[in-house]
């Protein structure tokens, strides 16, 4: 049977994660490794921090904390974080790790073996009055390709393109701000990502089901020729070369980083040894089926580094199948922005809300065929619809009713009929295709597959009214309640891997918990037998309403005092 390794993008260690990161490779990563787990698969999801590199070394400087410790304590103030966003990781790990480390410098190793590292002198930017290399972000200047003028020496937060620190226009250095730069020499090995292109392509062409959007990113870097990267710098913080002459200098931040994907699994093993094995996930791994969640910036690194990393060590390493990228997540008709504080950040959307709730929205309006905006005022609605007045108020309906007329008990009685019947085949056909929309991961259509769950159960019992036939007909009533408390747990199973926190409390009231709901079916229809004693848990969604999005916009806009604007704990 096939497992499942599933992987998002590693969130980078400077700062809590606002919503688009959430929306952009964790949450989806998050609700295919549920669904996967419903179905009976063994699955292992897989994240970590991504700690190296010049972000973590400037924000520790920052803050006047050892780089070190800076990101042992955002690693812990992240995980908090995704815990409660009911994140269900097997493991999150670190990429600063003894396991990465140990990894990385094997990977370098086999690559120098066959070939595939070369030795060049760069002409490095070299700030006189910091008296130090300035590699990466320690640069800022204007992207060549777009002209945005906050462009970073590693990559063009507008147009998304990587860049190296002398592509820079009018530069100047991050820490001082100092345009007094020069350029001097300095020894840097490359990893000859041009003569792995045949394979390359070759790897490219193998692969299926991958979306349009990270398919076009792909093809226009194999179009315009892979070039060789240069995978060392000029500083402390990061994974030591392991080479005579390249002392002080560490591996390239984007070689370690995913790395750690397999890095954290031996991590996840090392945690009970006798019964994980981490090599079975990534070594001659056929019967692994691997699919890796990530934001668009990311796809280069993917489709195209870390493969060259994996095929030039000519071991038996395990590829990604499934690259599942997502557009941007903007913001009020901006963009989300870590180095503004502009944006919902993760810790403010946890002290506004429960975690179900950002949850829904952002599977429900996923970034996918085109970026999304998000707006107080959208999210309100759309959670207060789908939520509160279709699963919400379903739930309500039923539970209220067994309590009332039946005094918590689902009642005996009463033959199915041809509404029943139909209401089997509706829930078969829903059912079928919400696994195919998991499968295809396809997010948005997931999200309107359960509401449709919702709203068809609804519809059933509206359409047989219960509160009206328990006068003239009870055996038929006990029958439509028994099918609707057996319907709410069909709802809520379509919607765990959404949904999980509101999924189990309705799973719990019905007696039907579970670490792990399965998958549903119309053979659900008759899983709650008649004489089980149900819970009335409350109401599961208040509604928001007009007047909280308008004040919530209000807030983060600053336009009003309040206790919601961007702040990190150091
Ligand atoms: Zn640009």
């Amino acid at each position: 049977m096939t497992k499942y390794l599933i992987t998002s993008a590693l969130p980078y260690i400077n700062g809590i994660k606002h919503l688009g990161n959430l929306a952009g490779s964790l949450l989806p990563a998050d609700v295919h490794a549920r669904f996967r787990r419903q179905t009976g698969a063994e699955t292992l999801f897989i994240c970590a921090t991504d700690e190296h590199g010049t972000p973590a070394e400037l924000a520790a400087a920052d803050a006047a904390v050892d780089v070190a410790a800076y990101c042992a304590r955002q690693h812990a103030v992240q995980a908090d974080i995704y815990r409660r966003l009911n994140l269900s990781f097997d493991h999150f790990g670190r990429s600063s790790s003894a396991r990465n480390h140990a990894l990385t410098q094997h990977f370098f190793a086999r690559l120098e073996q066959h070939g595939f590292i070369e030795e060049r002198t760069l002409q490095q930017i070299f700030s006189v009055a910091d008296n130090r290399f300035l590699p990466d972000r320690y640069v800022v200047g204007t992207c060549p390709h777009c002209g945005f003028e906050r462009a970073r020496g590693d990559q063009c937060e507008a147009c998304t393109r990587p860049l190296d620190p002398t592509d820079l226009i009018a530069p100047r250095s991050a820490i001082s701000g100092s345009t007094e730069l020069a350029l001097r020499p300095s020894r840097h090995l490359f990893l000859r990502q041009s003569a792995l292109e045949g394979e390359l392509r070759d790897w490219i062409a193998s692969r299926s089901g991958w979306p349009p959007l990270v398919t076009s990113i792909a093809h226009k870097w194999l179009d315009e020729g892979i070039r060789d990267r240069c995978i060392t710098r000029d500083l402390s913080w990061g994974v030591p070369v392991p080479k005579p002459g390249f002392e002080g200098k560490v591996f390239y931040v984007w070689f370690d980083a995913p790395i750690a994907y397999i890095a954290a699994t031996q991590e996840w093993a090392d945690e009970d040894p006798e019964r994980r094995d981490w090599q079975s996930w990534w070594l001659d791994a056929s019967g692994v089926r691997y699919l890796q969640f990530l934001g668009k910036d990311n796809v280069p690194f993917h489709a195209v580094s870390f493969p060259c990393t994996l095929l030039g060590s000519r071991e038996p390493w395990k590829t990604v199948d499934v690259i599942k990228g997502v557009n941007w997540l903007n913001y009020e008709g901006g963009k989300f922005s870590t180095s503004a504080g502009r944006g919902v950040f993760l810790d403010q959307a946890l002290a506004l809300l429960p975690a179900d709730r950002w949850r829904w929205w952002l599977i429900a309006h996923a970034p996918e065929g085109s970026d999304t905006d998000f707006s107080f005022a959208r999210f309100a609605a759309d959670v207060d619809h789908d939520l509160a007045d279709t699963f919400g108020n379903f739930v309500q309906r039923v539970l209220s009713f067994v309590q009332s007329r039946y005094d918590g008990v689902v009642p005996g009685g009463g033959a199915f009929g041809a509404c029943e019947l139909a209401l089997s085949a509706e829930i078969t056909r829903l059912t079928g295709e919400l696994r195919g929309h998991h499968e295809a991961l396809a997010l948005r259509r997931t999200a309107d597959t359960a509401r449709a769950t919702w709203k068809a159960a609804n519809a059933y019992l509206v359409a047989r009214a219960p509160w009206t036939l328990i006068k003239r007909e009870p055996e038929q009533a006990a029958l439509v309640i028994r099918i609707a408390v057996n319907l709410l747990g069909i709802c809520a199973r379509a919607a765990w891997p959404i949904i999980p926190e509101a999924a189990e409390t309705v799973l719990g009231a019905i007696g039907d918990g579970g670490a792990i709901p399965e998958f549903p079916s119309a053979g659900d229809l008759g899983r709650i037998p008649a004489g089980r004693r149900i819970a009335h848990p409350g109401p599961l969604f208040a509604k928001l309403g007009a007047d909280w999005a308008e004040a919530q916009r209000l807030c983060f806009a600053g336009k009003e005092p309040g206790p919601r604007r961007s702040v990190f704990p150091a």
